[in-house]
């Protein structure tokens, strides 16, 4: 069989796997140019010395010496926060049969490095810690106001994954309403737990971890897995083993695990597909519906390796030239690189 459609059971969406048009792993290898990137340049506003070319910062962790890691507004917002809004004014717009609402929320920067060629690949286990650090406290921070109703953290590496500068950097945004993707998630994962009386993810974790077909790493807390039904070739997803609706729910003592497990599938797609583009992604609850038993976040991470094409635009639907079962055995195979 060369072709098999599966679905994705919290979405119900269904993606084609063509084996056919399998690609080995090093056809998707990237060919970089060899552009050379400094530890500084004066022009960037992520760059140790050149704090004041930032908006206000929120959040400062301090290393040995300077800052390891900030976090500041976004200077070219998606959605700004309520105080440039008037207070009480309609922020819905009606126009003919059109309905628009404006752009309140919350956009910030997760600087993870003051050097500009650092990568979280090359970063000791301790500083990815304090990123991860900074994520959970700044998520719970904008969590404690209400008008922010889903916040989602994001890393794009790489120009094809939406980067505009080279200096690594993360970023966290807000929005005062749950989107429909999210919110027809939320839906299938409750009408799963209706059925089952089970969270979806959980019955997913116990599967994966007794066929291990599609297993990359574990540990004690966390296991990363190539997804079942990914829409495109190499998606990990990484869950805590125990059930956790919301992302402001690790604890201390889980970050390390967090930590660890991350650090070990991005240098293992480092090393098997020369440094890929790729984004991550938290996915938790909606910050109201925080600790229910339906939802179970993650961390996904789609490197950019393919391109939507009409096929995929028209149906809605993805072909993926590549079976998980493939890339959790390519990327279990692969050394970890040493830098
Ligand atoms: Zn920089
Ligand atoms: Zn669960």
């Amino acid at each position: 069989m060369s072709s098999i459609i599966r679905q994705d059971l919290p979405t119900k969406d269904w993606t084609i796997f063509s084996v056919k048009r399998a690609a080995r792993p090093r056809d998707y290898k990237e060919i970089k140019d060899n552009k050379v990137i400094k530890n500084y340049e004066p022009g960037c506003p992520f760059c140790l010395g050149n704090e004041d070319m930032t908006p206000e910062e929120l959040l400062v962790i301090n290393g040995e010496k300077d800052w390891s890691v900030r976090v500041v507004k976004n200077k070219y917002p998606a959605v700004e926060s309520m105080e440039v809004f008037k207070v009480g004014y309609d922020r819905r717009h009606i126009e003919g049969p059109y309905l628009s609402i404006d752009g309140v929320g919350e956009h910030e920067v997760i600087i993870e490095s003051s050097w500009h060629d650092d990568n979280l690949v090359k970063m000791d286990v301790s500083h990815i810690k304090k990123v991860i650090r900074a994520y959970r406290k700044r998520f719970i921070d904008i969590s404690s106001n209400p008008e922010n109703q889903l916040v989602v953290i994001f890393k794009n590496h790489g120009r094809r994954a939406g980067t505009s500068l080279d200096h690594p950097h993360s970023q966290l945004v807000a929005t005062p309403f749950v989107p429909g993707y999210i919110r027809n998630k939320m839906f299938e994962s409750q009408r799963y737990c209706d059925d089952f009386i089970r969270c979806v993810c959980c019955d997913i974790i116990d599967y994966e971890m007794k066929s291990r077909e599609r297993l990359i790493h574990v540990n004690d807390k966390y296991l990363a897995v190539a997804l079942y039904a990914s829409v495109v070739p190499y998606n990990i997803v990484i869950y805590p083993k125990k059930h956790q609706s919301c992302f402001a729910e690790i604890s201390e003592e889980d970050l390390l695990d967090l930590t660890r497990v991350m650090q070990t599938v991005l240098k293992k797609l480092y090393g098997l597909l020369n440094d890929p583009d790729y984004n991550f992604v938290i996915d938790s609850s909606p910050v109201d519906q925080s600790g229910n038993r339906h939802y179970h976040w993650h961390i996904e991470i789609p490197p950019r390796l393919s391109t939507r094409a009409g096929f995929e635009i028209g149906s809605g639907m993805n072909i993926n030239s590549i079976l998980p079962e493939t890339c959790a055995e390519n990327l279990k195979n692969q050394k970890i690189p040493v830098f």
